[in-house]
């Protein structure tokens, strides 16, 4: 028998009409590349949306097209979110810090139309501009007055506004329209893109809204440093207006120092983003000895807060939610936010906890698979690749049947590449990308594991363990440590006193190697492939 109930579609453009109509004091506050602090309540960011979709009709954007975005975060970037993908097309955002050649290929397999930039990446465009595809419209988000002077054909994304009707009639989609395309930053081959769709993606606004509720309510302030150009800034876009929290947004300047002052003039309430930015907030904050004042909580995630980071912020103060997800994912599938219970434990029980990637979020099934392929149980000791399935997870890779399949397995689970236990409170524990992990002598050794423990040593800044190939054991672990002091370096010996209580000695790095600084990947994180590229002369003693 079939409910009685109405079917609407679930729409993105509805996200922030509703934020318009119910959070009248809910705004957007955005360091522009122009220089200075702007600020917009979500009903002029309706208002602007709907002027928007206007001038993409007028440079000839059609339901279905792809309209790529070059920018940081700020409210045109977000004013693109919801206007393209409001008039049926797809908002493709591009990280800027992929190669020129990744950025020629998303842009021809994606088919871009139109690519809205940000200033600070015109030079960037026009070094490419013989090899973009013929047609490509080209935009600066920003006003006439700012516009560059150039030899390329650019038009002015305010002067697509001025003049046009605050109102647009939206049109009603069906929810499986897709609204949004984000390729991985592919570590190995091709990037492979990811397309979202209303549906999954207005499910994931309201499934963060209601698991990091520390973080989403009305009248919060949160700062997304996790970029928009990578996995629509965690969702944050998108869950913000829903509940009423503002945005505050912080342009191209995500060093420590200008967060800090950002976060306190702003009242920051919660910043989510991946470790290596939180590394110089906290170098920061122990400079000033103080904390950003509002600041509530931190999201961590897209690699593992090492604990000695999540002790520190909550020491201060500040709780730390450890996120866990991928590009694929939408992109959040477990949060850390303890139990009512878990906040009774004592702090090191907390911390432990926190350590871990956390409990899945409704709507995200998690499944362990040992190597024989068969399903492991949740007890927290058995190991496997991880599998996902979820209304807010890939079906495929847009445009690509082979890296489709080999995504997928014979139930349709989508294999995450990531190597997990999950404890019976359902804890998720991620040892490490299967491509990570160490092979030694037939047993594995999680570089993450390691890294964890020396990122407590007062002399570590910074560090990566890799896999060297090792004639005996196949492969053995080398540390590479960016000192604190370039003239007071921890030595292996420091480092493995550190380990003694926590592993067995024959998990230990075999030898240390220092650096000046770890090589990062497109989305910040630290770069294993470039760095084992940069050892690979290394040879065991
Ligand atoms: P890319 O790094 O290619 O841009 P993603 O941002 O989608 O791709 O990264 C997803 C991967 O990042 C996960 O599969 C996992 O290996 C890693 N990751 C994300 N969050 C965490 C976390 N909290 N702890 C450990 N690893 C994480």
């Amino acid at each position: 028998m079939q409910g009685m109930m109405m079917n609407m579609p679930l729409s993105i453009i509805e996200i922030l009409r509703y934020g318009a109509e119910a959070h009248p004091a809910g705004e957007i506050v955005s360091v522009r590349t122009e220089g200075d602090l702007h600020r917009q309540s979500y009903r002029q960011t309706f208002a602007r949306v709907g002027q928007l979709a206007h001038g993409l009709a007028s440079i000839g954007i059609e339901q279905g097209d792809r309209v790529a975005t070059l920018a940081w975060n700020g409210y045109r970037h977000f004013e693109l979110y919801y206007g393209i993908s409001g008039m049926g097309a797809v908002c493709h955002t591009i990280n800027p810090r992929l190669s020129a050649e990744q950025m020629l290929y998303i842009i021809g397999h994606a088919g871009d139309k139109a690519l809205f930039i940000d200033m600070t990446f015109v030079p960037l465009i026009e070094a490419l501009a013989n090899h973009l595809p013929e047609g490509l419209k080209l935009v600066v988000m920003t006003d006439r007055a700012h516009m560059p002077e150039s030899a390329v054909d650019l038009l002015c994304y305010e002067e697509l506004l001025a003049g046009q009707s605050e109102t647009f009639d939206w049109p009603e989609l069906p929810e499986d329209t897709a609204a949004a395309l984000c390729y991985t930053s592919g570590t190995t081959g091709n990037p492979k893109g990811a397309l979202y769709s209303h549906r999954s993606t207005v499910l994931h606004a309201m499934y963060l809204a209601i698991t990091i509720s520390r973080s989403l309510y009305e009248g919060a302030r949160v700062l997304p440093v996790v970029p928009m150009f990578h996995v629509n800034s965690w969702g944050l876009p998108y869950a913000t207006p829903l509940v009423g929290a503002s945005l505050i947004m912080p342009g191209a300047k995500l060093d420590g120092s200008s967060l800090f002052d950002l976060m306190e003039a702003e009242h920051v309430t919660a910043s989510w983003g991946v470790p290596t930015v939180w590394l110089g907030l906290r170098a920061e904050m122990e400079a000033r000895s103080a904390k950003p004042s509002a600041l509530d909580q931190v999201v961590i995630g897209g690699s593992a807060a090492p604990r000695a980071m999540i002790e520190f912020f909550e020491n201060q103060g500040v709780d730390v939610c450890h996120a866990w997800g991928m590009t694929e994912m939408s992109p959040v599938g477990t949060h850390g936010q303890l139990s009512a219970p878990m906040k009774e434990l004592p702090f090191e029980e907390q911390m432990a906890l926190k350590s871990k990637q956390g409990r899945r979020v409704f709507g995200v099934e998690l499944k362990i698979v040992g190597e024989d392929g068969s399903r492991q149980p949740h007890d927290g000791t058995s190991i496997g690749e991880l599998y996902v399935r979820g209304n807010t997870i890939i079906s495929g890779y847009f445009n690509n049947e082979d890296a489709s399949k080999a995504a997928m397995d014979a139930e349709g689970w989508f294999g995450t590449g990531d190597v997990a236990s999950i404890d019976p409170d359902g804890f998720l524990y991620i040892q490490d990308r299967s491509k990570d992990l160490i092979k030694s002598g037939g047993e594995w050794i999680s570089s993450i594991d390691l890294e964890n423990i020396a990122m407590a040593h007062p002399k570590v800044a910074n560090c990566a363990v890799i896999a060297i190939p090792h004639p005996k054991w196949d492969e053995r672990p080398l540390i590479v440590v960016v000192p604190k002091d370039e003239d007071d370096k921890p030595g292996l010996e420091d480092i493995h006193a550190l380990m003694e209580p926590h592993l067995a000695k024959w998990q230990f790095p075999d030898d240390i190697a220092y650096s000046s600084e770890l090589p990062l990947t497109a989305t910040g994180k630290v770069s294993k492939l470039t760095l084992r590229d940069q050892f690979s002369d290394f040879r065991w003693p």
